[in-house]
């Protein structure tokens, strides 16, 4: 991974993760349907945030697609927090 606002502007920096920010799982989000095929309908964004050492910030969302059926599939969004 590179930091987004850098590879904007041909810069190099390296890349931290900070700590990163879980969504809590609801009940009954996991489960077996009638065919015994295992669903996780997880309808929480997962977000985690980083910084590179010329001090930009930006986080990724994304969300875990279902195994079974796709449900929740999205591409991971990326957003700059504060460009300098
Ligand atoms: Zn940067
Ligand atoms: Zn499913």
């Amino acid at each position: 991974m590179k930091c987004p606002e850098c590879v904007k502007t041909h810069q190099t920096s390296r890349c931290f993760r900070n700590n990163h920010i879980v969504a809590s799982m609801p009940d009954g989000s996991e489960y077996w349907d009638e065919e015994g095929i295992f669903h996780r309908h997880d309808p929480h964004w997962t977000i985690k945030s980083f910084h590179c050492d010329r001090g930009h910030c930006w986080t990724v969302r994304w969300r875990r697609p279902c195994p079974a059926c796709k449900f929740g599939h999205i591409e991971p969004e990326t957003r700059i927090v504060n460009p300098a």
